[in-house]
This record gives C-alpha cells, sequence and structure tokens, in this order.
C-alpha cells in the first residue's frame, strides 16, 4: 500500500516511523508513506501557505494553490483523495477495513482555521473525522487513521490474531485480557484461560464481549443483532453471563 500525507509539518510523522506497529510496517515497506509540504509548492516568494479569512475573523485560511499543486505532485490517479476534517465522515472499524483493502490512501492535513472551500469542492473526494471535537491539525488524525489501517495489513501484528481478536473487527467489544503472574493482589486469574481447554477459552471470551459490549456499547449489541452477526449460542451465552453476573 501507498500512502501520501500532504501536511504542513512532515516531521510530525517521524515517530510513526520509528515506533510500533506503524514504524515495523514502514521498516518492513508493508506500506511506502510519502510525505508532501505545500510548502515546497507554493508560489509566493516567501513561501506563505496560507492568508487572512475573506469576510474577516480570527485565524488563517490555507490556499487552494500550495494544496493543488502538491496534490499535481502526488499524483492521486484514481485514488481517494481524503481530507481530514470535523465535518467528515466518522471515522471507524469499518471505514478503516475499507481503507485497508485500497492500493493508495491520499490524505490531506489541515491546519489553522480550515482549508480554502474551493480546494475541498475541486480536490476532495471525501472527508473523514476522527469525533466530535477540534484539533489543531490534521496530522493527528491522519495518524489515527494511518495506525487503525496498518494493523488490519497482513504481516504488520506480530501474531496472527491479534486484529481479529481486537474491538470492533466483529462488531463487538474485545473481551478482557490477563497475564502473569496468576495471582496478583489477591485477584485470580479466570480459571477457564488456565484450563488449556481451547473451545472453552473461546466460548468464554466470545460470553465476555458480549458481557463488556452489553454494559459499556449497548448500541454495538443491537447493531450486531440487526446485522445478523449474534447467533442462538451468543444469546445463551449472553444470558447465562447476565445471571452470573446478578448472582455475584
Ligand atoms: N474551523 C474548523 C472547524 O471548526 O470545522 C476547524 C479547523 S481545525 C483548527 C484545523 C484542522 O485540523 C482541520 O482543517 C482538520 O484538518 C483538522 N481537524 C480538526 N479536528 C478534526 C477532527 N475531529 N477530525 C479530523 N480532522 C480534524
Amino acid at each position: 500500500m501507498r500512502i501520501d500525507v500532504i501536511t504542513l509539518f512532515p516531521e510530525w510523522f517521524s515517530n510513526m516511523r520509528e515506533l510500533g506497529v506503524t514504524g515495523r510496517a514502514l521498516r518492513d515497506e508493508v506500506v511506502d508513506l510519502r510525505l508532501w509540504n505545500p510548502r515546497d509548492f507554493t508560489n509566493d516568494p516567501h513561501h506563505r501557505v496560507d492568508d487572512r479569512p475573506y469576510g474577516g475573523g480570527p485565524g488563517m485560511v490555507m490556499q487552494a494553490q500550495p494544496l493543488a499543486d502538491t496534490l499535481a505532485a502526488v499524483a492521486p490517479g484514481t485514488a481517494t483523495v481524503t481530507l481530514l476534517s470535523p465535518q467528515g465522515r466518522r471515522f471507524d472499524q469499518q471505514l478503516a477495513n475499507d481503507l485497508a483493502g485500497r492500493d493508495r490512501i491520499v490524505l490531506v492535513c489541515g491546519r489553522y482555521e480550515g482549508v480554502d472551500q474551493r480546494f475541498i469542492d475541486q480536490h476532495i473526494d471525501e472527508q473523514v473525522s476522527i469525533g466530535d471535537f477540534v484539533l489543531s491539525g490534521g496530522e493527528l488524525a491522519a495518524a489515527v487513521v494511518m495506525d487503525a489501517v496498518l494493523r488490519q495489513l497482513p504481516g504488520v501484528l506480530g501474531h496472527a490474531q491479534s486484529a481479529v481478536q481486537d474491538s470492533f473487527i466483529d462488531g463487538l467489544l474485545d473481551c478482557p485480557h490477563y497475564t502473569r503472574p496468576e495471582i496478583w493482589q489477591d485477584l485470580q486469574v479466570p480459571a477457564t484461560l488456565l484450563s488449556g481447554d481451547h473451545a472453552a477459552i473461546a466460548t468464554w471470551r466470545r460470553q465476555q464481549s458480549l458481557l463488556a459490549s452489553w454494559k459499556l456499547r449497548p448500541d454495538l449489541l443491537s447493531r450486531a443483532q440487526v446485522s445478523g452477526q449474534l447467533d442462538k449460542q451468543d444469546y445463551e451465552l449472553l444470558q447465562a453471563a447476565l445471571q452470573t453476573d446478578m448472582t455475584e
């Protein structure tokens, strides 16, 4: 996969090259990350890329010309050009999976008060928001999107099953996880996880996923129900878990 990021702060992404899951994906060349700075493409002799908003008001607006010329150099071809924006479609696991299936992703990071609307109208195919709050720039949002996408790519995670177990992958929250020691501050790891019985462990994990979703994100459970992701055994598992929960 190739990812082009248009950003006034390419240095912002240097940690991603070094650390964790994204670092591995980049080092192993699972992804080819290319960073483009509109300052390198501005016609302004002082390398300006922003100006005051027409109509007045606070802040500055990113100009269309440097962005459009940067995008021309990126040459997205048929790739979707995505602007990170609080006005966009809310980013979620489904969109991460969708993006992970593409050959190329082009991300445009806004700054200041935002981007000249004419650039958006002419060149942006989709806008993506990482939540109903306002960040100072699109870089953090682009990093969130890239991290969620890269961990879906084959060979990026250390263990083949890691992403499969994550929250949202099957429409539910993840189950609880435990590691050594078996007893910590008098608290015991659930016996099933120590049993070595893989079928029983899988059933326990599914039940805990259902219970966590019921308690913390009932909307997810309803959606999984509507989309047919729950079967008869799931309802029985949840019912049994709720009964145990109430008697504890
Ligand atoms: N004036 C804009 C508004 O209220 O919609 C906010 C501009 S914000 C200070 C600067 C840039 O940060 C935006 O152009 C966008 O690229 C990015 N940004 C801010 N919040 C975001 C969010 N929730 N999701 C994705 N990008 C965001």
